[in-house]
């Protein structure tokens, strides 16, 4: 769930960047320890800039669950300051500096009609059917996911999840990204005919009696806007033009891209595979902008594209940027909390717990 942006007064809009800078760096120095900014790969350079700490969803929550810091401000998208609250104390408060910043994948599905399929499924068979949810979603489906023996998963352990699931279970319902689901579950070797979709506006899902039955993993029909953006048309284009290029994709793109590239996993997989790769080697990656830019600007020796002609980027994350930023920090210093992301409890409590699982899964 999103909420109304607060409304930043006008001679603070107009402020420039280089005052912007000033004022965020004066507040950071002056809380010191108390303020924790954290900052998701996809933003922009002027706001990565000013975060104590960077990386992906999982990286972010783990670092959430084991500051001590009172204040944190989170950089990215609305579920993942409601992961951060939720992984912290009642003492610590989190913030987003535009809590109208929400992510189109975890839109995708919503609770009422994730529990009635949840119903129907079940009604459907005896087995044991595990829910997961990728973290890619409101704290009301982690929270189903505590209730029902579940847990959350990241792009970085979905495997991981997936094998948790089946050492519990003999189906798993995994929401609400399909692409991350069907690339996971197949990469271990679970057939397409055994991967299925469920399209919650069809009976039984677009499915047959049959095939629900056999199903080992069923998929919501949810998808991210921005890994959209890649085919497989292009990645050709690309190799004929370069037969030495290395394509590296993330698990939200399309199972067919996903098939023909050379490299697939998280955010933080695609950073260490590029940091490690060899000078002079040649890499187009399917991921948002910001991320494929700064690796650019870090790596010169490597050639790094994008896999598209044009920049996919992701308008949820640019909501963030350095006046809102400067903003929330500014009201925190002077003991305005606004934007403050608060999950209500009886979310909290479950969706605590099928957090918990995900962050064990590590250890
Ligand atoms: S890139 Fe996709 S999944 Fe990530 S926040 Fe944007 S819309 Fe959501």
């Amino acid at each position: 769930m999103t909420l109304n942006p607060t409304t930043i007064p006008k001679d603070f809009l107009g402020l420039s960047a280089d005052e912007l800078n000033k004022r965020i760096i004066e507040v950071k120095a002056k809380l010191g320890k108390r303020l924790l900014i954290l900052g998701h790969h996809y933003m922009s350079d002027d706001v990565i800039a000013h975060a104590n700490e960077r990386g992906d969803s999982f990286a972010l929550a783990k670092i959430a669950a084991q500051t001590d810091a009172e204040f944190i401000v989170f950089c990215g998208v609305h579920f993942m300051a409601e992961t951060a609250d939720i992984v912290t104390t009642t003492a610590q408060k989190v913030f987003i500096p535009d809590p109208g910043a929400g992510c189109f994948l975890a839109d995708c599905a919503r609770i009422r009609d994730v529990e009635d399929a949840w119903q129907e499924i079940k009604s459907m068979t005896s087995e044991i059917i595990v829910p997961i949810t990728y973290v890619n979603s409101g704290a009301d489906m982690k929270a189903f996911c505590g209730d029902n023996g579940g847990l959350v998963c990241t792009s970085s352990n979905a495997a991981r999840a997936l094998k948790w699931a089946f050492e519990r279970g003999e189906k798993v319902f995994f929401f609400p990204d399909q692409h991350l689901g069907r690339n996971t579950a197949f990469a271990m070797g679970i057939p397409l005919n055994e991967i299925i979709l469920w399209d919650p506006d069809e009976p039984l899902g677009g499915n047959s009696l049959e095939t629900i039955k056999q199903a080992r993993v069923i998929l919501w029909d949810g998808f991210c806007i921005v890994h959209q953006e890649f085919n497989v048309d292009y990645i050709e284009k690309l190799r004929q033009d370069d037969p030495q290029i290395n394509i590296i994709v993330h698990p939200e793109c399309d199972f067919d891209v996903a098939q023909v590239a050379d490299y697939m996993g998280s955010t933080a997989y695609i950073i260490r595979m590029i940091a490690e790769a060899p000078s002079g080697s040649h890499w187009a990656v399917a991921t948002e902008r910001n991320l494929v830019n700064r690796l650019k600007k870090a790596y010169p020796d490597k050639r790094i594209e994008i896999l598209q002609f044009f920049e996919p980027y992701c308008k949820s994350m640019a909501q963030i940027n350095l006046t809102n930023l400067a903003y929330q920090l500014d009201q925190i210093d002077h003991g305005n909390l606004i934007n403050q992301v608060i999950v209500e409890e009886q979310y909290a409590v479950s969706a605590r717990i099928a957090l918990n699982r995900m962050l064990e899964l590590t250890q």
